[in-house]
């Protein structure tokens, strides 16, 4: 039973306009297990799940929900017959009903079990002592654990989560998400959450699905989609990149920083070398010196520190590259902070560079 997804969703399509806003999008989430759609704003992640929850309704595909049909061409299961649980970011408690009544609203059974529900519900959110509360009278934390204790307690097989954390405050919100995450893996329900955040994703999901124009253009566990991008934008939509150019010969690139393999991309044909921040290095052994062509670990070369922000855990240094003028960032541990004007010489990290096609519109950093 456990390898049937528990929601399902089949090459969904919907148009608006004309226009295909989800195009094509199948996902398939197993019992316990987070999926995280994640995109910028207005690549159809809401879309999607508004039709999986079963409140908007595709053109084309399919909707399953523990291997059964719940939406397709010729069925259209309503919301509250799909065993769905959904959590939105605007989570609107009823404001005339109790804690404990607007975490009983969607129950069945007697009023002894539902009161058992409840009382076993805020347990474990942590806010028994706020049963008899009303919801103005709760901080938005505790406003988002209610919500949370609400969407669950009628037991639902999936639970549909649109930004549910974004208006909470920074501190806050680590905490709860944490704390949600344990109980919906615990209620063994699919979960499909929707957000724009890359760090929320990462934290939350087993699986993240990145979504661009309508399409998931890349799926996999968050450290291999975050460490194996499928290209120059999956990279950049993760964290600031820098980009370096070259030009290919012989299924090799030629850069300031050495040669990078570029397998099967013909002669003459521009490349970018795409690295993170955090994966380049100030060699400081070679502070002085000068490079040294029989490097194991690459070819460095020399930047002059353009300005060097403090920000806590690290330090984000920028460097304007001898060899063309451009800016390079790196991220350092915070114990340095680096002078404006320095010369320092860079490595890159050369199993964390990846080789694309060259990007026309965007030059040296993006
Ligand atoms: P956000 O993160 O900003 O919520 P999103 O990725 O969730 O964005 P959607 O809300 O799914 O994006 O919207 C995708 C596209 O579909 C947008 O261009 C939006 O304007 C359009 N759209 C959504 N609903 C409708 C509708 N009912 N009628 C017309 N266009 C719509």
């Amino acid at each position: 039973m456990d390898d049937i997804p528990r929601l399902e969703i089949r090459n969904i399509v919907r148009r608006f306009g004309g226009r295909a806003v989800v195009d094509c999008v199948s996902l398939s989430i197993l019992p316990g297990n987070v999926t995280c759609l994640l995109g910028p704003s207005g690549c159809g992640k809401t879309t999607t799940l508004r039709i999986a929850a079963g409140v908007d309704r595709q053109d084309a595909g399919e909707v399953l929900v523990d291997g059964a049909i719940v939406s397709d061409a010729h069925l259209h299961l309503p919301p509250e017959r799909r065993s769905i649980g959904l959590m939105f970011q605007d989570f609107a408690l009823f404001p005339h009903l109790s804690v404990a009544q607007n975490v009983a609203f969607g129950l069945k059974g007697s009023k002894t079990e539902r009161r058992r529900r409840v009382g076993e519900l805020l347990e474990r959110v942590r806010l028994s002592r706020f049963i008899d509360a009303w919801p103005h009278e709760l901080s938005g934390g505790e406003q988002q654990r209610v919500a949370l204790a609400r969407a669950i307690a009628p037991q639902p097989r999936v639970m549909l989560m649109d930004e549910p954390f974004s208006g909470l405050d920074n501190r806050l919100r680590d905490g709860i998400r944490d704390e949600t995450l344990e109980i919906l893996k615990e209620e063994g329900a699919a979960v499909l959450l929707v957000t724009h955040e890359p760090d929320e994703a990462m934290r939350m999901a087993d699986e993240i699905a990145l979504m661009r124009d309508g399409r998931i253009v890349q799926a996999g566990a968050p450290y291999n989609v975050y460490n194996a991008p499928r290209d120059q934008a999956a990279a950049a939509f993760f964290s600031d990149i820098n980009v370096i150019r070259g030009k290919v010969e012989g299924a090799l690139t030629e850069t300031p920083f050495g040669e990078f393999l570029a397998p099967g991309v013909p002669d003459g044909t521009e490349v970018d070398i795409v690295i993170r921040p955090q994966h380049i290095r100030i060699d400081f052994d070679r502070q002085g010196r000068g490079p040294s062509p029989t490097a194991r670990d690459g070819t460095p070369a020399r930047g002059v520190v353009e300005r060097a922000r403090f920000m806590g855990s690290e330090s984000l240094v920028e460097f304007r590259m001898d060899f063309d003028g451009s800016i390079l960032r790196a991220t350092v541990p915070s114990v340095f902070l680096p002078k404006v004007g320095t010369p320092l010489w860079l490595m890159l990290r050369r199993d964390r560079c990846h080789v694309f096609p060259a990007r026309r519109e965007e030059r040296a950093t993006s």
